[in-house]
C-alpha cells in the first residue's frame, strides 16, 4: 500500500452516527469538501480526510490499514474483534464519544420468566452479533444455538425461528412492540473513536495526536457547565458539597454585602433542576448555568 501523509478517518455514510460524528469533527475545527461520489471528503484545513462507508466495514478498514481511525459503535468494534480475533487484537477503542448510546441485550418473550443465563441452555437465540453473543454464552458456560440474522431480529420469536433474541436496545419501544422483554445486558455501547493499538509513527501519528488532543478538549467542554450563583458565606460548605462533580469553586466578594459571596464553578456533566433546587434551599440565589464553548487550561 502507498504510504500516506494524511490521516484518513472512516465514518458511517448514512445512519444514526453520521450527524453527531460530523458535528464532533466540526467542533474539532475540521472542515471537509465532499467528492462527487460522496464517499470521500477531503480535509481543507488539517490533513485529515474522511471515508464514508457502512458502519460494519469500519473496523476492517482500520485493521487493513485503508483508514487510520474510525467512528463506530462499540458494539460493531467488539463484534469485529470477537469474529476476527487475529486482526481484532490490533484494534483499540481510543476514546468513548458519548453519543449513539444503546445496549446489546438478550430479550425474551414477555411472559417467559428469566433468572440466570443458564436457562438459555438449548435455546435458539437470533442475533446480528454472533461473535459477541458467542463470547457471552461461553463465558457464562451456556450451550445455546446462535441463529444469525442480518436484520429484523426482533420478529424471530414471533416467526418461531428463535426462542430469544440478542439485539441493540435504546428506548426499548421496539421490544415492547414485539412483546419482548430485555433481560441480560451484554454490552453498554456508544460511539467510539477506534484506531490501531499502535498509532502510526510517521506524520500521520502527529496528526492523530493533534486530533486526540482537540477531541479531548471538545469532549471535556461538551460535558462541562459553568455555574454562577450568589450565596451567604455561612452556606458555602453545604452549597459546595451540592455542586455536581465537586469542583473547587472560585469565590468573589460582593461590594456592600460582606456576608455574601459570588460562587463560580466549572462542573462536570449537566446540572439538573433538582440539584439547583437543593442549592437554593441551602441558601443560593441568582443561579445561572452556562454551556462552555472553548476551554484551554
Ligand atoms: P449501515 O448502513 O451503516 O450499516 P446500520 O443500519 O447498521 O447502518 P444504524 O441503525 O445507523 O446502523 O446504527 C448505527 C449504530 O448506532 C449502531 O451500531 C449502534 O452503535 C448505534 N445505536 C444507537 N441506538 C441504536 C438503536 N436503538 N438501534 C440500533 N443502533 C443504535
Ligand atoms: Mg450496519
Amino acid at each position: 500500500m502507498k504510504p500516506r501523509d494524511r490521516l484518513r478517518i472512516a465514518m458511517q455514510k448514512s445512519g444514526r452516527l453520521t450527524e453527531p460524528a460530523q458535528e464532533l469533527l466540526a467542533r474539532c475545527g475540521l472542515k471537509f469538501r465532499q467528492s462527487r461520489d460522496k464517499l470521500f471528503c477531503f480535509g481543507e484545513g488539517e490533513p485529515v480526510d474522511l471515508l464514508l462507508v457502512r458502519d460494519d466495514d469500519i473496523p476492517g478498514l482500520i485493521a487493513e490499514g485503508v483508514c487510520d481511525m474510525g467512528i463506530v459503535g462499540r458494539n460493531v468494534l467488539q463484534e469485529y474483534q470477537y469474529s476476527h480475533p487475529e486482526a481484532g487484537v490490533a484494534l483499540d477503542e481510543l476514546r468513548p464519544l458519548g453519543f449513539g448510546r444503546c445496549r446489546l441485550s438478550i430479550a425474551l418473550p414477555q411472559d417467559e420468566p428469566y433468572d440466570t443465563p443458564a436457562q438459555l441452555g438449548g435455546q435458539r437465540i437470533a442475533t446480528s452479533y454472533p461473535g459477541l453473543l458467542g463470547e457471552w454464552l461461553r463465558s457464562n458456560g451456556v450451550d445455546a444455538k446462535v441463529v444469525y440474522l442480518a436484520g429484523s431480529v426482533e420478529i424471530a420469536p414471533r416467526l418461531g425461528t428463535a426462542d430469544a433474541i440478542c439485539d441493540l436496545v435504546s428506548s426499548g419501544a421496539t421490544l415492547v412492540a414485539n412483546q419482548l422483554r430485555e433481560t441480560a445486558v451484554l454490552v453498554e455501547s456508544e460511539a467510539v473513536l477506534a484506531g490501531p493499538r499502535d498509532l502510526p509513527t510517521d506524520e500521520r501519528g502527529e496528526i492523530a495526536e493533534l486530533l486526540l488532543r482537540r477531541l479531548d478538549g471538545v469532549i471535556q467542554v461538551r460535558d462541562s457547565r459553568l455555574i454562577l450563583l450568589q450565596a451567604p458565606r455561612n452556606a458555602l460548605d453545604e452549597i459546595t458539597r451540592l455542586l455536581p462533580g465537586l469542583p473547587i469553586p472560585t469565590l468573589t466578594a460582593v461590594d456592600g454585602a460582606p456576608d455574601q459571596v459570588v460562587v463560580q464553578a466549572l462542573c462536570a456533566g449537566s446540572v439538573s433542576w433538582r440539584q439547583l433546587e437543593d442549592m437554593k434551599r441551602a441558601g443560593a440565589r441568582d443561579m445561572l448555568v452556562l454551556p462552555v464553548e472553548k476551554m484551554l487550561a
